[in-house]
């Protein structure tokens, strides 16, 4: 696999969806090796903060970057996912504000901006993190895994009984699935029953039912247009899977097992397989 950027900009804007504050973003191409940088472009000093799993500081709603200087960066995930889905390895992430604009709740809006500025090949290959043991992380009855295989793999099962939903399980192969049509338009999801907590607490201050699916106590979605895919929060919680495990730096490849997936363990597998390094090897 070659590494890639982008043929040209893009901007985007529109509201945080945790803040409710209004922010734009700007992806620039850049050179091999690069990386993905995110830069806050509204503040002038110490504002650049690598796309690492290092500057995760919060996961509680979503991944929040933060950098030494405590300059920080809300809601990674879906621009993340939208960058490594398409290909691209290599691109400077300038966003005015605290957060990535939330949009449609998907990452369908930052790959159809891709798509049309167009992906550029690179000459040089992609940094590929092979697992070479079994990896396992905890949170009371949830679990995340990875483990060794010759292809990035994701595959989860969520219980989502309480909230009137079925325990449903989803799987997403790279090598026979697709990104941009499959998980890309999944949306950000939430319960009804959760909406009091979330106010009273000042949190998903941005949340609308233009950019979030709503399920009403019997599982039913409140929103007045239908749902995109008959599974679609399995989907999207494949779509943060993919751009929180991007925050290694590397394609993995390997097989991601999660019941429950969460961004606390998203952030904790990482942690746990940078912590030794015989959990892995870096191929071309
Ligand atoms: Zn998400």
């Amino acid at each position: 696999m070659i590494q890639a950027t982008l043929e040209a900009p893009f901007s985007m804007k529109g509201r945080g969806v945790h803040s409710g504050d209004f922010c734009s973003v700007s992806v620039f191409p850049a050179e091999e090796n690069h990386g993905l940088l995110f830069v806050r472009s509204d503040i002038e000093e110490n504002s650049s903060i690598e796309a690492s799993y290092k500057n995760i500081s919060e996961t509680a709603m979503c991944t929040r970057l933060s950098n030494s200087h405590g300059i920080a960066i809300n809601t990674v995930e879906h621009i993340l996912a939208a960058l490594v889905g398409m290909g691209v390895t290599n691109a400077v992430i300038k966003v005015s504000g605290e957060e990535i604009p939330i949009l449609d709740g998907s990452a369908d809006p930052f790959v159809r901006e891709i798509l049309a500025v167009g992906v550029k090949k690179q000459s040089q290959k992609r940094k590929i993190l092979k697992i070479l043991k079994y990896l396992r992380v905890e949170d009371g009855d949830r679990w995340s895994s990875l483990s060794s295989n010759d292809h990035f793999s994701i595959h989860i099962c969520c219980d989502f009984k309480k909230n009137g939903l079925k325990t449903e399980a989803a799987s997403f192969d790279y090598a026979k699935n697709n990104f941009s049509e499959e998980i890309a338009p999944a949306r950000t999801f939430g319960f009804f029953a959760e909406a009091e907590f979330l106010r009273k607490n000042n949190l998903a201050r941005g949340a609308t039912l233009e950019n979030t699916v709503v399920f009403d106590e019997n599982g039913l979605p409140m929103n007045e247009s239908d749902l995109r895919f008959a599974d679609e929060p399995m989907r999207h919680k494949i779509l943060d899977i993919i751009g929180d495990l991007s925050l290694s730096g590397y394609q993995i490849l390997g097989k991601f097992e999660s019941f429950c997936p969460s961004h606390k363990m998203n952030h904790q597998i990482l942690a746990t397989l940078f912590q030794n390094p015989d959990n892995y090897a870096i191929v071309t």
